[in-house]
C-alpha cells in the first residue's frame, strides 16, 4: 500500500500509537537477550527494581546525578501473601537493591546522590524485626534503606518527617526509631545530609553535575503530608484540615501522607507518588473527601507520559479520576503481594472509558493467584521483571526495557517503543 503524505507526516513526527504487539521494533532485536546497554550522558533512566518484597526505583538523570526512591526491604506479611524474593532468598532485599544500583550507576560514581523515602512503611523503607542484622558501622539494625547504606554511601536523604517525625502524631514504631538512629550516626560520621521534602519546590532535587547542560530537566515536588503544589511558583496548599481539628482516630493514614513528584525532561513527564490512594475504605463519605489525595496530586502534575502506579495497583488507588488526568502511555506497577494489581484497578487502567488512547501496563511481579483473579492481566505488556524506562537525550522519545530478575545480569527480556513523548 502506498503511504499517503499525511501518513508520512504522522510517521515522521512519531505520533503513531504503538501497542505491545507492534512495539518490539527491529532495532530492539539485537538487544533482547543481552544485558541492558549502559546509561550514557544525556539519557534519563528510571529503573523499577523488582525484589518481590517492596518498592524501589532508581533514577539516573541526564548529567549522571542519581536518585533512589524507596528501598524495598523486609515486610511484615508472611507467605502466602508475600511474593518470593528476587533474584533469590540468599540476600535480603535491601542488599539486592544496593547491588542493582551499583550496576546501574554511571561508571566511576559509587555513591547514591539522593535517596527519598515516599513514606514510613516497611515495604518502602525496610521493616526492623528482632532478627534484623546489626550494622557494622553504627548502633542500628539493617533492613531496606539502612541496609543499602551499609553497601553504598548516600549523599542526602529526603523524607516526609524531618526533623521531628511528629506528623500527624509522633512516629514511634521500632522501624522509625531505628531509622532515626541511623540518620544520627550517618550525619555525624559520614556527612549525610537529611531534609524534609517540601511540596511545591523544583530545586530540592537538582542536577548536581552539569545543570547548565540540561535546562529542560526538572524535578517538581508535588505532594507530601497532604500539602500539594498550588501550580504557581513554589506555593502549596493544604488538603487536610488543621490536625488539631481532627480526632486521632480520624487522622490520615501513612499511605496518604506519601511523597509525590514529577520528573520532566523536555516533552517527557513521569509521575510517582508512593502509596497515595483515593479511598480510605469502600464508602468514602463526602465529609471525608479530603482523604482523596490522588486527584489533587494528578491535577498538580497534569498529563504525563509514564507513571508508577500508586500503592502497588491496590484496590483503593489509581482512581478513574486520577488516571483520567494523568493519561499515561506507560504504567509501571511495582507489585509486592498477592492481589497486585487488583482486578478493578487493572480494569480502570486498561479501559478506554477511563481515558481514550493506547497504553501499555508493565507489572514487576504477578503471582499465580493474581493471574487467576485479575482478569485480563495476561494482556499486560509484561508481568515479571525489572522495568526500565530509558528516555532519549532531550526527552523527545523513550523506550521501555523489561529485564530478567532471576539473576543479576540485567538481560533484556523485551523492549517496547520507541514512544514519542507528548
Ligand atoms: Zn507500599
Amino acid at each position: 500500500m502506498a503511504i499517503k503524505p499525511l501518513m508520512l507526516c504522522i510517521l515522521a513526527l512519531g505520533f503513531l500509537p504503538t501497542g505491545p504487539a507492534e512495539a518490539q521494533t527491529a532495532p530492539a532485536e539485537s538487544e533482547v537477550g543481552q544485558p541492558l546497554p549502559a546509561w550514557s550522558e544525556g539519557e534519563l533512566d528510571i529503573h523499577h527494581i523488582n525484589t518481590g518484597r517492596g518498592e524501589a526505583s532508581f533514577l539516573v538523570f541526564p548529567d549522571g546525578t542519581n536518585l533512589l526512591v524507596d528501598a524495598s526491604g523486609k515486610t511484615i506479611e508472611k507467605p502466602p501473601f508475600s511474593l518470593p524474593t528476587k533474584p533469590d532468598a540468599s540476600r535480603p532485599p535491601g542488599e539486592w537493591v544496593a547491588r542493582y544500583v551499583e550496576r546501574a550507576l554511571p561508571l566511576s560514581r559509587r555513591r547514591i546522590d539522593y535517596a527519598l523515602l515516599s513514606h514510613f512503611h516497611g515495604d518502602h523503607m525496610g521493616a526492623i524485626v528482632d532478627d534484623s542484622p546489626h550494622s557494622e558501622q553504627g548502633d542500628y539494625q539493617l533492613s531496606g534503606i539502612t541496609e543499602i547504606a551499609e553497601h553504598l554511601p548516600i549523599g542526602k536523604i529526603i523524607d516526609r518527617g524531618r526533623p521531628d517525625y511528629a506528623y500527624p502524631k509522633p512516629l514511634k514504631s521500632r522501624t522509625v526509631a531505628n531509622y532515626r538512629e541511623f540518620l544520627d550516626w550517618q550525619t555525624n560520621n559520614r556527612g549525610l545530609e537529611v531534609e524534609r521534602f517540601e511540596p511545591g519546590r523544583n530545586d530540592q532535587i537538582e542536577l548536581l553535575r552539569r545543570p547548565d547542560a540540561y535546562p529542560q530537566f526538572e524535578v517538581r515536588n508535588l505532594m507530601a503530608n497532604g500539602a500539594v503544589w498550588a501550580g504557581l511558583g513554589s506555593e502549596k496548599r493544604e488538603l487536610f484540615p488543621p490536625i488539631e481539628s481532627i480526632s486521632p482516630g480520624d487522622y490520615p493514614i501513612e499511605n496518604k501522607l506519601s511523597i509525590a513528584f514529577r520528573v520532566t525532561y523536555g516533552k517527557f513527564d513521569y509521575f510517582t507518588g508512593g502509596d497515595l490512594s483515593a479511598a480510605g475504605d469502600e464508602t468514602l463519605s463526602s465529609a471525608d473527601a479530603w482523604k482523596n489525595v490522588e486527584t489533587p496530586a494528578a491535577q498538580a502534575s497534569g498529563p504525563v507520559d509514564a507513571m508508577k502506579a500508586n500503592h502497588h495497583g491496590s484496590w483503593d488507588a489509581n482512581s478513574a479520576a486520577f488516571l483520567g488526568i494523568l493519561r499515561p502511555r506507560v504504567i509501571v506497577i511495582g507489585s509486592r503481594a498477592e492481589g497486585h494489581p487488583a482486578v478493578n484497578t487493572y480494569k480502570r487502567m486498561t479501559s478506554q472509558a477511563t481515558w481514550p488512547g493506547p497504553r501499555d501496563v508493565f507489572v514487576t511481579n504477578v503471582s499465580p493467584a493474581t493471574f487467576k483473579t485479575t482478569y485480563g492481566i495476561e494482556d499486560a505488556a509484561s508481568t515479571q521483571g525489572h522495568v526500565v524506562i530509558r528516555v532519549a537525550p532531550g526527552g523527545a522519545s523513550y523506550r521501555v526495557f523489561v529485564l530478567d530478575d532471576g539473576d543479576e545480569e540485567r538481560r533484556v527480556k523485551a523492549m517496547f517503543g520507541p514512544y514519542a513523548s507528548k
